[in-house]
């Protein structure tokens, strides 16, 4: 995630700390500030808060290692103000996964809570010195009411908590997974409703608000990432690719490709041997940067990337369209028998999706008729 800092790594995942969190640390001194607080005092604020987001990165990797269970990989995590993001190169495709994957964040935090509650129990003087009152509770009491509300926030039934996936891989289950992700996404969406009037109007907490905006968007996306993927179903990677394209050998001079990348729209130019295989690719980026550097006639070859991936043409679309998470270049090179047959590019993948939309919408109309 773009203005992120890496802190640190942890099971092989690096963990990113986002600068609007810096920001409201500073705020947080800010505010603090006008009370001079002691040495002592600024010591704990800062503990606490340590705390509280090892809490949240511990929910964060309750997903991560449950995927990995399940042989998913995680490109790594973020910590913002609103809590982690944990990147999954995807999620599970089974439901039933899904459902565990989703349920070991909120897992984590019942396990956190339960031990800092014994702890309280068996140390700090048992259930009658309790105080329920974020304003006025102590450090581990705190730290109990804030993992209970993580777990409440997350296992809310809506797109994007987790307690979203939980419902819709449970609806899943007895029903197609487009369909069960629609009344998923709209039960998010009544949600969402509901904050406003609650937040806003009862308990006028601005906060609920835009809570809100987050469920009724986070819904849609989910809704409409579903329906992609079930389109892409079957779907080969031949079937998608262009097939008109420019390919430079890799004799072809600078001044060659800058004329394609001006009479055309093609982003990246696969390099092809004498018997049709690929051993390189330039992008419109990298040619920009090889001309501060070298003449017009400078070779493809001596600037060309030799590290590049290819797709066979045989292979699914939809596991194929993972790659883009991982891959620099828009346009893929696709081959066939070791020859280079096509380039897939997401524009053509959208392209092919509406074109199959509009198909189905009217083969749909026509069987109403
Ligand atoms: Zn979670």
């Amino acid at each position: 995630m773009p203005w992120s800092v890496k802190i640190a790594r942890i099971a092989g995942v690096n963990v990113y700390l986002h600068f609007t969190f810096l920001l409201l640390m500073l705020l947080v001194a800010l505010a603090e500030g006008g009370t001079a607080p002691t040495f002592f005092e600024a010591a704990v604020g800062i503990l606490f808060f340590v705390c509280l987001f090892t809490c949240v990165l511990a929910h964060e990797f309750g997903h991560i290692l449950m995927a990995r269970r399940f042989g998913v990989g995680t490109r790594d995590v973020t910590l913002l103000p609103i809590g982690g993001v944990a990147r999954l190169e995807k999620m599970p495709d089974r439901p039933r996964d899904e459902f565990w994957v989703a349920l070991a964040g909120p897992a984590v935090n019942v396990v956190i809570a339960g031990v800092l509650l014994v702890g309280v129990l068996i140390f700090g003087g048992g259930w009658s010195g309790l105080v329920w009152d974020l304003e006025e509770a102590g450090f581990v009491e705190s730290l109990i009411l804030i993992n209970t509300a993580m777990i409440l926030f997350n296992l809310l039934p809506a797109f994007p908590m987790d307690g979203g996936r939980v419902l819709r891989a449970m609806l899943a289950s007895r029903m197609d997974f487009v369909r069960a992700t629609q009344i998923a996404a709209r039960l998010g969406r009544v949600m969402a409703v509901l904050f406003v009037v609650v937040g806003v109007f009862w308990l006028k907490n601005p906060f609920l608000f835009f809570i809100a905006l987050v469920v009724w968007f986070g819904a849609g996306q989910e809704a409409n990432y579903a329906i992609l993927k079930s389109q892409l179903k079957g779907i080969t990677v031949k079937q998608a690719m262009i097939t008109e394209f420019h390919q430079a050998t890799p004799e072809d001079s600078l001044g060659k490709i800058a004329e394609w990348v001006l009479a055309g729209t093609q982003t990246d130019y696969p390099i092809v041997n004498d018997s049709g295989q690929v051993i390189g690719i330039l992008g419109t980026n990298e040619l920009f940067e090889a001309l501060k550097r070298h003449d017009l006639w400078t070779s493809v070859r001596d600037v060309m990337k030799r590290d590049f991936v290819t797709l066979e043409s045989s292979f699914l679309l939809e596991p194929a369209l993972n790659l883009y998470q991982r891959y620099p270049h828009n346009m893929i090179p696709v081959v066939e028998n070791g020859v280079l047959t096509g380039m897939l590019t997401m524009d053509n993948v959208a392209e092919l999706i509406k074109i199959r939309q509009a198909l189905n919408r009217r083969l749909a109309y026509a069987k109403l008729r």
